[in-house]
């Protein structure tokens, strides 16, 4: 049994509130470990490491930044492996799918890397009679970033390399069922070069939380999680003045035309639905299938992949994908697939009464498939987060994009479709942030940003590339005159260029 710890000021530390919460291996069913929950003096214990280590990291050259976060590209491909059975073991993904996870974390890492140059400002000479005007970004102090359990590595590294390269110091708050990794990303940042104090990792749930939102020398928050704590989030750290980004939850649907390549959809849909165990928030969980037809055709292209589906233990190198992360989250979701059917929908499978004979305690749920899903249902309006692909039945595009559209979330979306006519109309008009052409998770790259609209995202600015150095700095704008030393005039009047 593993007791975690916080890591702040350079080193791991014990919690003293006397708090924990469980850690379990979720293939096993079993607790693994226990990770105290901070208190307020905890997290004002990393604040003030991060507030003292502000000063000289900041004052440094970006490119002597930049270079801690070459190092620790090179650290994490090295340890890759390593954190990788760690997050597969804690969160119940699968190898190949944490590898993956890592991978778009390090990609991350790598855009901080090329940092300096996005910090550079403007510079406009002779912007008046011997006047100069320029602009600087400048990092903002101490931000702090929360984060949910089903990226554990990737969606720390959205925040802390970003942040840090622009000259932050940053206070982490990573979810409480998987703290494994972040704690190891926080030892090896320092292996990297960076100074105790620039990255602080601190555990906890709402009381934490809290005392990060009230906090007054922490000057933004990011947070990734569900969207109701999205929005309180939100609503108190904005409430006492700090910038803050909150990604919600999401409900992603996929709109599979008439004119689709459906061997491709099916298969696409299949990945994108049950990777994870259904757990990311790029997930499909809705199929749209547009006309006559396409949903029977889609369904019977479905079934034999979810037939031949192997679900299994996360070290299974041979498992499609693991258990969800909890108990509870098992029994969600199964409320979830109960209330589907009481709607009227049609359970086509069913993987409620998934057992794997050697992990019989571990929080396995097979590959559930609804038909006939209607948008009146609250099984349909709310997010599952589970292995679960509903399919709506819709007659034209419009009414597939109207479906996905009025949805609360606005995370992602798919279509299907051979008529590029219809995909670029699509695109346009679809009231989601992020929309894939035939691809079926369109997570965008670490030199794009990432972000949903509607109760997917609070705030004004997406994850990481250029909207992240924005988020993580403020423009100061300078207007430089060094006169001849001629006595000047009281003017009066608002200064324009005559
Ligand atoms: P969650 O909202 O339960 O937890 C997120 C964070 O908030 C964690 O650090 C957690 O400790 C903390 N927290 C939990 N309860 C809290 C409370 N009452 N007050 C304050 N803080 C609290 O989310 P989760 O279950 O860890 O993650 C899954 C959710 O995250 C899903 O809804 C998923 O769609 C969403 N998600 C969204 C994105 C995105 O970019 N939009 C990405 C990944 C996950």
């Amino acid at each position: 049994m593993i007791t975690h710890q916080h890591f702040i000021n350079g080193e791991s530390v014990d919690g003293i509130s006397g708090k924990f919460s469980d850690v379990y291996n979720p293939s096993l069913g079993e607790v693994s470990g226990q990770v105290p929950l901070a208190d307020a003096s905890e997290v004002d214990s990393a604040v003030a490491a991060a507030v003292a280590a502000f000063p000289a990291w900041s004052a440094l050259n970006p490119q002597v930044r930049a270079r801690v976060m070459f190092n620790f590209k090179d650290l994490l491909e090295q340890h890759k492996t390593e954190l990788a059975e760690l997050l597969s073991s804690e969160h119940g993904k699968v190898i190949d799918d944490a590898h993956g996870e890592l991978q778009r974390g390090i990609d991350v890492v790598e855009f901080a890397c090329g940092i300096p140059h996005l910090l550079k400002g403007e510079y406009s000479v002779g912007a008046g009679p011997e006047i100069d005007m320029y602009s600087m970004r400048q990092p903002l102090g101490v931000v702090a970033g929360i984060t949910p359990f089903n990226f554990p590595g990737m969606i720390p590294m959205w925040m802390f390399p970003v942040a840090t390269a622009c000259g932050n110091t940053f206070v982490l708050k990573p979810a409480e069922k998987d703290p494994g990794v972040p704690h190891r990303l926080a030892e090896l940042f320092v292996e990297a070069g960076a100074p105790a104090g620039v990255l602080n990792v601190i555990n906890g749930v709402k009381t934490a939380v809290d005392a990060i939102l009230d906090h007054p020398d922490i000057g933004a928050i990011s947070f990734v999680g569900s969207s109701d704590i999205a929005q309180y989030v939100y609503g108190r750290g904005t409430g006492n003045g700090k910038r803050v980004q909150a990604m919600g939850g999401a409900k992603n649907h996929a709109i599979v035309m008439p004119d689709a390549n459906l061997d491709q959809a099916a298969a696409d849909i299949i990945g994108a639905a049950y990777g994870s165990a259904g757990e990311r928030c790029m997930a499909i969980s809705v199929a749209a299938a547009v006309g006559e037809g396409t949903a029977d055709a889609l369904i019977e292209k479905l079934l034999p992949q979810i037939s031949a589906l192997k679900v299994g233990a996360s070290n299974d190198p041979d498992a499609d994908y693991g258990p969800v992360v909890t108990a509870e989250h098992k029994q969600r979701i199964c409320d979830y697939i109960a209330l589907g059917v009481e709607e009227g929908a049609e359970l086509v499978v069913d993987g409620r009464d998934l057992v794997l004979p050697d992990y019989d305690k571990g929080f396995f749920i097979g590959p559930t498939l609804f038909d006939n899903v209607t948008a009146g249902m609250r099984s349909y309006q709310d997010e599952i987060f589970g292995p679960v692909l509903q399919i709506v039945r819709c007659d034209t595009l419009n009414e597939g994009l109207e479906l996905a559209s009025q949805h609360q979330y606005g995370n992602g979306v798919a279509i299907f479709t051979g008529n590029g006519k219809a995909a670029r109309e699509f695109a346009v008009r679809a009231d989601i942030g992020m929309v894939g052409i035939n691809v079926p998770i369109p997570v965008p790259l670490a030199y794009h940003s990432f972000g949903g609209w509607k109760r997917s995202a609070f705030g004004g600015f997406n994850q990481h590339g250029t909207e992240g150095v924005r988020f993580y700095t403020k423009l100061k704008t300078v207007t430089q005159r060094w006169p001849d030393g001629a006595a000047g005039t009281a003017d009066f009047s608002l200064p324009v260029l005559k």
